[in-house]
């Protein structure tokens, strides 16, 4: 058997493999396409899953990108569909107006939800496929981030952000010749949320080295790998080439599934992940818009990468930092914000999320490490002095 670094995309679907650190991963997805002109696959696709009728949902944007013509192939096969086209002046949000909205118009008959978007599209179908038991899959236009591969539906619920459980999409189908011209900063948002996992996979070994947690190094590897690529892609993404786009939806289908594979999110989310949570959280108490995911998570590993800095020789000893340098470089390069002030936050907001983002759960990273050793209120100063000039 291949081992899983050796893996392209499209064969992990249905994957069930005896790993090396002695757990069975499994992905549930049946299908996974990235590819140049693979949308006109779609009828194919959907007819491997059921006859029909399909529920297609799509917004104004994302029925331009992809949706329009995801309806005319299906119309030349003959696949009965309709559909929900949300029209929005903004981008739209994962609120009960568009889970409602989505349901209303779900008939009795409906055998498969297709959601045509990214974040807010995808994690609608999922919740509403999890709720119904009528199986989703996404058809997706941006690059910008790694939950299409993911069991879980972050929300907005009562102005909160709260995440619910879902369920795997049965297809995921990524046409680079779509994605290439989905808006610039969702582009380097997706470059941003992979660019995190630097950091992430850096938080797991770390927590795998001082508590014994559960590690696999192939995952990690296949995670590593896959980021690896994009970085060396990163000028490409900003030029919008496909090769460059490729790598990153690649490796945002790649973090979920490991994700999936795993059990958790260890091998896509860490310490950077924390920050951004605690900034658009702060950002929907005060109900202000907030940056795009990956671009907080962008800026996050920046931070965390920094934190692995100060930690220095306090770390378990040999242990490899994440290299702070590259990182930035690489967000400069993809034209991806790279410090806190690009993305509009608050020096006051920016302190205290130093001090409390480890409390928005229960997951050992460099943050905990350094509060159990009595430095991070010293990191905190320092690095709020770094970027904002003064004394705190
Ligand atoms: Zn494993
Ligand atoms: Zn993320």
């Amino acid at each position: 058997m291949k081992k899983l670094t050796e893996m392209r995309p499209e064969e992990f679907s249905g994957l069930s493999y005896p790993c090396r650190c002695g757990r069975n991963h499994q992905v549930g997805i049946k299908k996974i396409r990235v590819g140049s002109g693979c949308l006109s696959e779609l009828p194919q696709i959907v007819r491997e899953l059921t006859e029909g009728p399909v529920y297609m949902l799509a917004d104004t944007f994302t029925f331009e990108a992809a949706a329009r013509e995801a309806g005319e192939l299906l119309s030349q096969a003959g696949i009965p569909f309709h559909g929900r086209r949300f029209d929005t002046e903004t981008p739209l949000v994962p609120d009960e107006r568009t889970l409602g909205g989505a349901l209303a118009d779900l008939e009795p008959e409906d055998k498969l939800i297709v959601a045509v978007g990214s974040g807010t599209l995808n994690d609608t179908a999922r919740f509403l496929s999890s709720r119904t038991g009528v199986p989703y899959m996404v058809v997706c236009t941006a690059p910008s981030m790694d939950g299409y591969a993911s069991t879980v539906c972050p929300l907005i619920l009562g102005g909160q952000k709260v995440t619910k459980p879902g369920v795997y999409p049965q297809a995921i189908l990524a046409d680079t010749r779509v994605l290439k011209e989905a808006p610039m900063p969702m582009l380097t948002a997706g470059f941003g949320d992979i660019i995190g996992k630097y950091t992430a996979l850096a938080d797991w070994r770390l927590s795998q080295v001082i508590n014994g947690e559960y590690y696999c190094e192939e995952c990690a590897e296949l995670m590593a790998r896959a980021v690896e690529k994009c970085a060396e892609n990163a000028a490409g993404l900003r030029a919008r080439e496909e090769g460059a786009v490729q790598s990153v939806t690649e490796a945002l289908v790649l973090a979920g599934v490991a994700m999936g594979m795993v059990g958790n999110s260890r091998p896509a989310s860490g310490a950077e992940h924390h920050f951004s949570h605690y900034w658009e959280v702060d950002a929907l108490a005060r109900g202000e818009s907030h940056p795009l995911h990956g671009n907080s998570v962008g800026v996050g590993a920046v931070l965390s990468a920094s934190l692995y800095q100060l930690a220095g020789s306090r770390l378990p000893q040999g242990f490899a930092l994440p290299d702070k340098e590259r990182i930035l470089s690489c967000l400069k390069a993809a034209g991806a914000p790279s410090g806190p002030e690009e993305l509009g936050i608050r020096r006051d907001l920016f302190y205290e999320s130093l001090l409390h983002a480890m409390e928005i759960r229960d997951r050992f990273t460099i943050l905990r490490f350094l509060a159990g050793e009595g430095l991070l209120g010293g990191c905190a100063a320092e690095l709020a002095n770094r970027f904002y000039g003064g004394k705190e």
